[in-house]
């Protein structure tokens, strides 16, 4: 983030960050997972929020494992949180990120017999062993050991010792979807993963899985997204907190003949007289171009677009999203309810994460992680002081 974007005085956009709701939801998900140990899913710059917010506040809620997608975000965490336990997702590349991930004292999550390989070479040649975590994948055809390859790793570790698995976890492709019968032939695979493994810690379920029940829960979960207030299962009442509020500074009100048309491509036609707020955000500020009142062919999910919240009015996107500008409909707003310099909720406390990312033709977790660099971000309790 650069320094002007964190002046408030200068900012476009503005992400409230209510950390007591991080905390509770970290609670509560904790509780759910019980008694398996909830860790925390902080990739992605904690699902854009900000990891230098999000981990030591989930640290002082009691987490005490977190896992981060690449080594880099390890390293950065590690500064941030010195006791905690860290597990990459990505496992090691070579040689090289394997001397980053010792020296930064990252737990691998290693996914190829060719990566646990490399663990265990570069550390035979240092004369010692050090944890690691294995993938096996289980049915998403993405990271991880074959079943086949995981059950005789199990097997053969037994005698060689080549390396000290601390967890063997799996990925759920279709947790989202509680019903969806590979929720059960991923168990049933992991089930017999886990009995190979004995004595080592197991980890299947992500944010969802949490929701699936508690055959799913094993020792360890792992929450992300409902950690950052996102829905994890549609169609259950979401129990979590909301956790970031996204707003634009109103930088211009115009008002606008019936008969015009606005915004690039001149896609929407005014049918009135209009009043249109014009705020200072854009796709390069992670508010999708899908977002478009019109002129977005592509997207199908919902023909409307995305809504802005202002003054106690929900109001539409008009005509295009632009690099740095959106334009909103604020005829049906009282006159003088709203002013120059006032700021609009693009989504938070009043429109649902997920209401814009459907509106999007996307998911909670791309509109969270795709907040861009130009916003000031700042914290608030849940009480409403800064
Ligand atoms: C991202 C991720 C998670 C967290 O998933 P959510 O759906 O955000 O809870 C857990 N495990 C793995 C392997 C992941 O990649």
């Amino acid at each position: 983030m650069s320094a002007a974007a964190a002046d408030p005085r200068i900012a476009g956009g503005r992400l409230t960050i209510d950390l007591d709701a991080l905390a509770a939801n970290y609670r509560a998900l904790a509780q759910r997972s019980a008694p398996a140990i909830a860790a925390a899913v902080v990739k992605a710059d904690a699902y854009g929020i900000g990891l230098e917010r999000a981990a030591p506040a989930l640290a002082a809620a009691g987490c005490t494992r977190f896992f981060v997608a690449l080594p880099g975000e390890g390293v950065k965490l590690r500064q941030l949180l010195p006791g905690a336990e860290i597990f990459v997702l990505s496992g090691v590349f070579d040689e090289a990120s394997a001397a980053v991930m010792a020296e930064a004292g990252l737990v691998p999550v290693l996914n190829s017999l060719n990566q646990i390989e490399i663990w265990a070479r570069f550390w035979r040649a240092r004369g010692s062993r050090r944890p690691c975590a294995i993938h096996v994948d289980t049915g998403m055809s993405r990271l991880g050991l074959t079943v086949d390859e995981a059950l005789g790793l199990a097997a053969r570790n037994g005698s060689d010792h080549a390396i000290t698995p601390i967890l063997v976890m799996s990925h759920l492709a279709c947790a989202d979807t509680p019903d969806h019968p590979k929720n059960r032939t991923q168990l049933e695979s992991f089930q017999r993963i886990r009995q190979a493994f004995s004595g080592v810690d197991s980890s299947l379920a992500n944010s969802a899985g949490i929701f699936l029940g508690p055959e799913f829960t094993f020792e360890v979960t792992r929450p992300g997204v409902a950690l950052f207030g996102g829905v994890a299962v549609e169609g259950i009442e979401n129990p979590l907190r909301p956790v970031v509020t996204a707003e634009a500074r109103i930088i211009q009100i115009r008002h606008v003949r019936a008969g015009e048309t606005a915004s690039y491509g001149a896609t929407v036609t005014l049918d009135r007289d209009t009043v249109i707020a014009v705020a200072a955000t854009g796709y390069a500020d992670g508010y999708h171009r899908a977002l478009s009142g019109s002129g977005v062919p592509l997207r199908e999910a919902v023909a409307a677009g995305g809504t802005g919240f202002v003054a106690g009015h929900e109001v539409p996107v008009l005509g295009r999203v632009t690099m740095d500008l959106t334009l909103f409909d604020i005829t049906d707003v009282p006159e003088d309810a709203v002013t120059e310099g006032d700021w609009i909720e693009l989504f938070g406390a009043n429109i649902p994460l997920e209401k814009a990312a459907k509106a999007a033709g996307t998911i909670g977790y791309e509109l969270l992680t795709s907040l861009g660099r130009r916003y000031w971000r700042r914290n608030v309790n849940s009480t409403g002081s800064q």
